[in-house]
């Protein structure tokens, strides 16, 4: 399916220059906490508050969520700080539920993106809204919790389907067996080929969920802006350390703030046009390297046939060492590592060999 004539996932005045930054609480816990939060947020500069109100925990006894009532807490830090206002729905009646309270934007969460039947129920709700009303809502979809880029594409397509147009997708990276460095694998080749796959639609990444821990979240933030991702989602709290859910990964505002600060001074130097300037020239010297490569081995089935013809041998061991050697020393004058250098022409030379012994 093609995922074209998407519409803005949010208005331009709720990004930063483009990028989009989505912070907040793992989950709502009270009017205090969701209130105090957000302001705090507000001052810091982010525009698109999250809160989590039905939490799906992967085994019962932990904290689900405030449900239903806290919708209100979060409608009411949104008239008091002009944010606008996100939380993950698991359900058509979460959806309904969430646009009542007069919520902008929903997320769809790792383990519901996992569930062909839960997305398209909500996929399902949106068909039986009016354009008008589907327009009203960003939606974003989570990876599933596997590394299954087509139930990914899948969950986007159900609601592409259903007419939903201010699309997006957030990755949280996958689930793994084991104790590991990150709660959750990057796994960055996936997002990347979900950007090939669907290139108009926008990307946010979210290395709260990835990392698993606070100290994460500022470098894998930078990795996520040196990749051209379209935005960040982090979690927030004003008191990580009493968190209901998520404890160890959030951070405060204050840290929240500071990170941003540091993105900002580093966005400046990478910027998005200057990236893929550079990226542009990487592809045009990767397709001469190309070129002069089948030229080299052109070459060599020439010599191939000449050797042929004469009775010479294909490989000629001290032709080839003073050939490595000259070139390596040229190598060097360029700046170029003499092992990197030497690996190359080996390959290169094995090649060729091959060439002359088909011809
Ligand atoms: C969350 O965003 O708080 C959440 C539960 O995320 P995920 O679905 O990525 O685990
Ligand atoms: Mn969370």
């Amino acid at each position: 399916m093609k995922i074209t004539d998407l519409k803005p996932l949010f208005p331009s005045e709720y990004t930063d220059n483009g990028l989009l930054l989505i912070a907040g609480p793992c989950s709502a816990e009270s009017r205090d906490q969701v209130l105090e939060t957000a302001k705090a947020l507000k001052s810091e500069g982010v525009s698109i508050f999250r809160a989590g109100v039905w939490k799906p925990r992967t085994k019962p006894g932990g904290f689900e969520g405030m449900g239903a009532k806290a919708l209100p807490w979060i409608a009411e830090a949104k008239r008091q700080t002009g944010m606008l206002a996100a939380t993950e729905v698991a359900s058509g009646s979460h959806l309904r539920e969430a646009m009542n309270a007069g919520i902008d934007a929903i997320w769809i969460g790792a383990r519901t993106s996992a569930n062909p039947f839960a997305v398209q129920e909500i996929a399902d709700t949106f068909a039986a809204m009016s354009q008008t009303e589907r327009d009203s809502i960003a939606v974003m979809v989570k990876n599933p919790v596997n590394t299954d880029l087509e139930l990914w594409i899948g969950a986007i397509e159900r609601l592409y389907a259903a007419g939903v147009r201010r699309l997006g997708a957030i990755h949280r990276g996958f689930s793994a067996y084991g104790e590991h460095v990150y709660r959750n694998m990057p796994e960055w080749r996936i997002p990347i080929e979900l950007h090939r796959r669907l290139p108009e639609l926008p990307i946010i990444c979210d290395p709260s969920h990835i990392g698993g821990k606070k100290e994460f979240i500022a470098p894998l933030s930078m990795q996520a802006l040196r990749m051209n991702f379209d935005g960040l989602i982090i979690e927030s709290h004003c008191h990580p350390e009493c968190a209901l859910s998520d404890s160890e990964q959030q951070i405060t505002p204050a840290a929240l703030g500071e990170i941003i600060h540091s993105l900002r001074g580093s966005s400046e130097c990478i910027s998005g046009e200057l990236l893929a300037d550079l990226r542009h020239q990487i592809d045009e010297i990767d397709d001469r390297l190309m070129d002069i490569l089948a030229q080299r081995m052109a070459v060599a089935r020439e010599i191939g046939k000449l050797k042929q013809e004469n009775n010479m041998p294909v490989v000629q061991p001290e032709r080839y060492n003073t050939l490595i050697k000259n070139r390596v020393d040229t190598a060097e004058k360029l700046n170029l590592n003499p092992d990197f250098m030497r690996r190359i022409l080996a390959e290169i030379h094995e090649e060729s060999v091959r060439q002359q012994f088909n011809v």
